[in-house]
């Protein structure tokens, strides 16, 4: 099973992300390779591998990419090798990624796949969470208010909608979406009888 979660800058999507992780030792992050400048308070190699433009057309070439998208104008992409790797641990990779790579996920994984889009509860709350990130530029932020509205339109094509309007309940909507999965015929594999 692997879990896609989407939704437009200022859903609340890493602390939704990190908070599920947090109560589910079973899941692990996916670490997406971006060549977007390192933020104040992130960590290389925990929230993204961040690497210069030269290594990102290298892993390209290597055709090491499940999908990459240019998001914001950085290039952001999920490793096949760290996918491999999570799964061969035993883990459900958690996958934060934008509508393009999203899409072109859900069309690769036609099984096993929990493609989950998550909302803020309002426009006007979104634009309020991204005004309050004193680490975007006023160019930035209006990028992203355009983007979400944009991102939005792809929302139809994910199973599962979860409204970020409320951390906890967001968090407790996922567990439940993810023990229903969990419940699939596929996903138990062997007939419990033998
Ligand atoms: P941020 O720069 O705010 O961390 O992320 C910007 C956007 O890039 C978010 O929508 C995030 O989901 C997306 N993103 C992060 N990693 C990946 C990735 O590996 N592939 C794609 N397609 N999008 C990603």
């Amino acid at each position: 099973m692997i879990v896609l979660i989407t939704g437009p800058s200022g859903a609340g999507k890493s602390s939704f992300i990190h908070k599920l992780m947090a109560e589910d030792c079973r899941l692990a992050f996916s670490i997406s390779t971006t060549t977007r400048p390192i933020r104040e308070g992130e960590v290389d190699g925990q929230d993204y591998d961040f690497v210069d433009d030269a290594t990102f057309d290298g892993l390209i070439e290597e055709e090491d990419f499940v999908e990459w998208a240019l998001v914001h104008n950085n290039r952001y992409g999920t490793r096949r090798s760290y996918l491999d790797k999570m799964t061969a641990a035993g883990k459900i990779p958690v996958l934060d990624i934008d509508v393009q790579g999203g899409v072109n996920v859900i069309e690769m994984f036609k099984t096993g796949l929990v493609s989950v889009f998550l909302f803020p509860p309002s426009w006007d709350e979104l634009e309020r969470r991204l005004r309050s990130r004193a680490t975007d530029t006023y160019e930035v932020i209006s990028t992203r208010l355009t983007n979400a509205r944009n991102e939005v339109g792809f929302a139809q094509r994910y199973e599962y909608w979860v409204v970020n309007d409320d951390l906890d309940a967001a968090v407790q909507r996922m567990q439940q979406i993810i023990a229903a999965e969990e419940l699939r015929r596929v996903n138990i594999g062997s007939n419990p009888l033998g």
